[in-house]
């Protein structure tokens, strides 16, 4: 029977390759988003994978969509926590809103959504929790006090929740992308990227969504039992903890 996975975030960018990679390996995959109804649609007639809409900042939000998702699919065997979003500035300028917007949407999410997956993982013994942090949790980020705090957070919820459920079948990872070429990157000025971006990163291009969807494949993989509460960097090259 084809495992049941769910992709957050999973109708644009890295999420959308996750979710096209996951199906090419067998899951039943279901992808969620936020808003973005016409690139949902689109994302859906293209791959024939159901989308959802709900908000990830919102726990009652994600009990509603994981109870539809796993109505239509079953239950949950493989959760890819990778919803995510900036509002980037000076801490010295950030509003309450910008700090709450994503520290709730790229760390609370992991809250929201795993809780509502984790019990019934631990009652089958079998789960595979992966999220996507950023390489800017890692090292910090001029301007993403938000988003660094958020993403160094998913690091630390990876650590602790993997070595609760480590006897139980279930592994828990997370990813730390470096700067892959999506709308998230594509909203940074060309010539940003081509001066102070690209420079920095050995391997010289932006990586691409595919190059984080393969390895969330590996980690789902049911041989990867384990490999648990480890941090992947995939930054060509660009930093190492
Ligand atoms: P995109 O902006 O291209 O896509 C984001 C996806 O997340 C969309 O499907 C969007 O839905 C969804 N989303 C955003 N907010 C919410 C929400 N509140 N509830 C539900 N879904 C939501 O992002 P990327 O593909 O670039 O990034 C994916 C993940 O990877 C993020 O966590 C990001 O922080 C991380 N990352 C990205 C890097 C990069 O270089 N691109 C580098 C390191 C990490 P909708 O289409 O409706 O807006």
């Amino acid at each position: 029977m084809a495992r049941v996975a769910l992709v957050t975030g999973g109708t644009r960018g890295i999420g959308a390759a996750i979710s096209k990679a996951l199906k090419a390996a067998g899951y039943k995959v279901a992808a969620s988003y936020a808003g973005n109804d016409a690139a949902a649609e689109k994302f859906k007639a293209e791959t024939g994978i159901a989308v959802y809409k709900w908000d990830v900042a919102s726990f009652d939000a994600c009990a509603e969509g994981v109870k539809k998702v796993e109505a239509d699919l079953g239950p949950i065997e493989v959760l890819v926590n990778n919803a995510g979003i900036t509002r980037d500035t000076a801490f010295h300028k950030m509003t309450l809103e910008q700090w709450t917007a994503v520290i709730n949407t790229n760390l609370g999410s992991l809250f929201n959504m795993t809780r509502q997956v984790i019990e019934g993982m631990r009652a089958r013994k079998f789960g595979r929790i992966i999220s996507i942090s950023s390489i800017n949790g890692q090292k910090g980020q001029f301007g993403q006090v938000n988003y660094s705090a958020a993403k160094a957070g998913d690091i630390g919820f990876t650590k602790a929740l993997a070595l609760e459920n480590a006897k139980g079948g279930i592994t828990v990872n997370v990813i730390a992308p470096g700067y892959i070429n999506t709308e998230m990157v594509q909203a940074v000025p060309r010539d940003v990227l081509e001066k102070n971006v690209i420079p920095q990163i050995p391997v010289n291009r932006l990586g691409e969504p595919e190059e984080i969807a393969r390895a969330v494949v590996f980690l789902a993989a049911d041989d990867a039992g384990f490999i648990t509460g480890s941090t992947l960097t995939i930054n060509g090259g660009q930093y190492h903890t």
